[in-house]
């Protein structure tokens, strides 16, 4: 029990030696390899989430230096479905309106009445210091949107909003990049928010035993400013109710992925906007996850 208990914390996907595998870290320089109870490494993120719904027992290997391997989403792509919540709170709702950068049947309300969902395509994921592509070209119009992730553990469909916390395996930060151009343009999101890179997640998902992602403190910096500052608690539909909506039509699966939606201070609510373009830095801080950082190349 109590490495049960030890490994439900930060859980990292890594890559050594061309091997992939899952640790526990302990947030410095350590990481520790996750086995099952006969020994067998934990090679994916998934198989361990697999693991622990069927109550198998999962131990600490040897440790790892963090320097000695490469860190890869904690769910790495091609991920598992990446839905997405578009204007989930209410001063984003009323900037992105009026950006003039919104389109479609969304536009009518600035705050919606029920959740708008979209989807971002699976191998848009990488990892916590890899580069996000500018797109130079193509898009002139690259933003960021700081967000908390949902991984959803035991699937399910027709989820109750009363039982919902409980399909949740943990917590990261997802970075929902977007091209504000093709996303006015074309009508519709998935397409200017899936061009390659344009997820990037991590750097660890912390499991929903240890936080709350109910009421914690979220953060945007560009070089250094910050750009955005919230509470998911503030969230317009929260994560019950979100999982609730995805679920009643749509069956769940273990490794999902929900990203909750951005606060205020994405860069086309600035006048002028503040578009990303090579070099920048965008760093995103959720209270009790850590820090995601990557760089525009
Ligand atoms: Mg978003």
């Amino acid at each position: 029990m109590q490495n049960e208990r030890r490994s439900a914390m930060k859980l990292v996907t890594y890559e050594r030696e061309e091997q992939v595998g899952v640790a526990r870290w302990d947030g410095q320089r350590t990481f520790h390899r996750l086995l099952l109870a006969d020994g067998e490494p934990v090679y994916s993120m998934l198989g361990l989430i697999q693991a622990r719904l069927a109550g198998m027992t999962v131990v600490d290997g040897d440790m790892i230096d963090r320097g000695n391997v490469r860190l890869l989403a904690p769910i790495p792509r091609p991920a598992r479905n990446i839905f997405c919540v578009g204007k989930n709170y209410r001063a984003h709702a009323e900037e992105f309106s009026r950006s003039g950068y919104e389109s479609g049947q969304q536009a009518q309300d600035a705050v919606p009445a029920a959740p708008i969902f979209f989807t971002k395509a699976p191998e848009t994921v990488i990892a916590d210091g890899e580069a996000i592509w500018a797109a130079e070209g193509v898009t002139e119009a690259l933003d960021y949107e700081a967000e908390l992730a949902v991984i959803i553990g035991r699937g399910g469909r027709g989820i109750m909003k009363a039982d919902a916390m409980d399909h949740v395996f943990g917590y990261t930060i997802v970075n929902d990049v977007t091209a504000r151009d093709w996303q006015k343009r074309h009508q519709q999101w998935f397409l200017g928010k899936s061009f390659d890179t344009f997820a990037p997640m991590g750097p660890a998902i912390v499991t929903a035993d240890t936080i709350d992602g109910r009421n914690l403190e979220l953060r945007c910096l560009v070089n250094g400013e910050v750009r955005q500052k919230a509470n998911t608690r503030d969230l317009i539909f929260d994560i019950p109710i979100l999982i609730e909506t995805l679920s009643a039509g749509i069956t769940l699966y273990p490794g999902d992925i929900i990203a909750t939606g951005t606060p205020e201070g994405v860069g086309v609510g600035f006048k002028p906007p503040k578009f990303l373009g090579k070099g920048d830095v965008v760093r995103i801080e959720i209270e009790g996850i850590g820090a995601l950082e990557n760089s525009v190349g």
